[in-house]
């Protein structure tokens, strides 16, 4: 199990009702780019992506679709070369034969249950092998409209320092994450912690002192006298 970081909110800074908006607000400001780094131009290369970022960075997804995708265009593509060959060709992203095996199964779901498309709903979506509720999150979210909020290790740690849940299990943070988080966020909340927790609010180190949330946040390492700066005037 990932460390938990529950017990740095220790400070009082109000009902979690309360800061939610400003949260957010403040974070589309600080991070107005924040949105999703993998490369696609279709559901299909958005999905393949996402599956083969497990336990690794999105540049090297990057540079291996770059390659994968003018070779595999379409489902039937997947499945019409060997599969070692197919597990040579995403090798960089790690977990390869895992990866490779998921990826066949998954194509030929979709060209046998779904005419070659990738689904819109969570649900079938989640039939799909490789794909958890994670990967489903990110595919369905990047596609329109948003049907839960995807936890990752960022989501996850920085919900915990803010004081937005204190539950450890994915699961259970998205859960309490939709019962919080206004409707209208639930594409763009996930980026703006994945993008805060690799920029500020990092694992080891967090840089408090540099944080627009400073006062907002629980675990803040910064002396309280010297906080709400960030406050609007
Ligand atoms: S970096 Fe910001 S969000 Fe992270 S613990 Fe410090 S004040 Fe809180």
């Amino acid at each position: 199990m990932a460390p938990s970081y529950v017990a740095e909110a220790r400070r009082r800074v109000g009902p979690k009702r309360n800061r939610i908006v400003p949260i957010i607000e403040r974070l589309q400001a600080d991070h107005p780019d924040a949105g999703i780094a993998l490369e696609y131009r279709s559901d299909l290369e958005l999905l393949v992506s996402v599956m083969l970022s497990a336990q690794t960075t999105d540049v090297n997804v990057n540079r291996v679709t770059e390659r994968l995708f003018q070779k595999y265009r379409r489902p039937e593509d997947y499945l019409a070369v060997p599969l070692a060959e197919l597990e040579d060709d995403i090798r960089p992203t790690g977990f390869f034969r895992q990866k490779a095996k998921a990826l066949r199964g998954t194509m030929k779901i979709l060209v046998e249950d779904y005419g070659g498309r990738v689904p819109d709903r969570m649900e079938d979506l989640l039939r799909l092998p490789g794909v958890a509720r994670k990967t489903a999150n990110v595919v369905v979210a990047e596609r329109g409209e948003a049907q839960g909020i995807v936890v990752d290790t960022h989501v996850r740690r920085l919900s915990q320092r803010l004081g937005l849940t204190r539950q450890d299990e994915p699961v259970k943070i998205e859960r309490d994450l939709i019962r919080l988080v206004p409707r209208r966020y639930w594409n763009v909340f996930p980026h703006l912690l994945i993008w805060h927790g690799r920029r500020v609010c990092i694992a080891r180190r967090p840089r408090c002192e540099a944080c627009v949330l400073n006062d907002l946040c629980p675990a803040s390492r910064v002396e309280v006298s010297t906080v709400a700066s960030h406050a609007p005037a």
